[in-house]
């Protein structure tokens, strides 16, 4: 068995005018599809070929340590890209609504609080990695970030929703201006699916 690049949810220009066409294109038909090569080269020669993406994630310590890095990076690479791919809808953005709006007005005072805090650790995070907002291992939603391509699920945490903040992600349309990325990912998250992820 080997992995494969999932298809994009949608076409690479329905997240116009916030993202554009060719940033996503790039960002999933050489980026995304490059993690998943890799990814192949590193679980066959780890001999993990077999598994799924989620157990590869969730047993990085079963794998032989002088085996184990590259499928950490390239697992994490597919796995975090699928979720913020599917993180986003060209009819996303507004506030979400249900019990996943209920439990981030708990844990974060407001809609308007949780965007904020989740915007500055995005942000602020040094380097190449992501934010995430998580169900932690208490069972408490929790906005954090991972490095380079550190996933939620090898860390026992549930994730609900990311955003790419490696340069690759934005350098193209916003240069160095990572916040104007993070200020036009909020027009385009997928509420409904964060909901399903949450009750799921
Ligand atoms: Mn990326």
């Amino acid at each position: 068995m080997s992995f494969t690049l999932p298809e994009l949810p949608y076409s690479y220009d329905a997240l116009e005018p916030h993202y554009d066409a060719r940033t996503v294109e790039i960002h999933h038909s050489k980026h995304h599809a490059t993690y998943v090569a890799k990814l192949n080269a590193a679980a066959e020669a780890a001999g993990v070929s077999d598994k799924s993406l989620e157990d590869i994630l969730t047993s990085l310590d079963a794998i032989d340590e002088s085996k184990r890095t590259p499928v950490r990076n390239h697992a994490g690479g597919v796995w975090n890209h699928t979720f913020f791919w599917e993180s986003l809808a060209p009819n996303g953005g507004g506030e979400p609504s249900g019990s996943v709006a209920s439990a981030i007005n708990d844990s974060f005072g407001s809609f308007a609080e949780f965007k904020e805090a989740f915007s500055a650790k995005a942000a602020n995070h040094f380097g190449s990695g992501w934010a995430w907002l998580v169900v932690n291992k208490d069972g408490k939603l929790e906005i954090t970030d991972s490095h380079d391509q550190v996933c939620p699920l090898s860390l026992g945490q549930k994730p609900l929703l990311t955003i790419d903040v490696w340069e690759h992600a934005y350098y193209l349309k916003f240069q160095n201006v990572r916040p104007d990325w993070i200020a036009a990912f909020w027009n385009l998250v997928d509420w409904d699916n964060v909901e399903k992820r949450f009750s799921a």
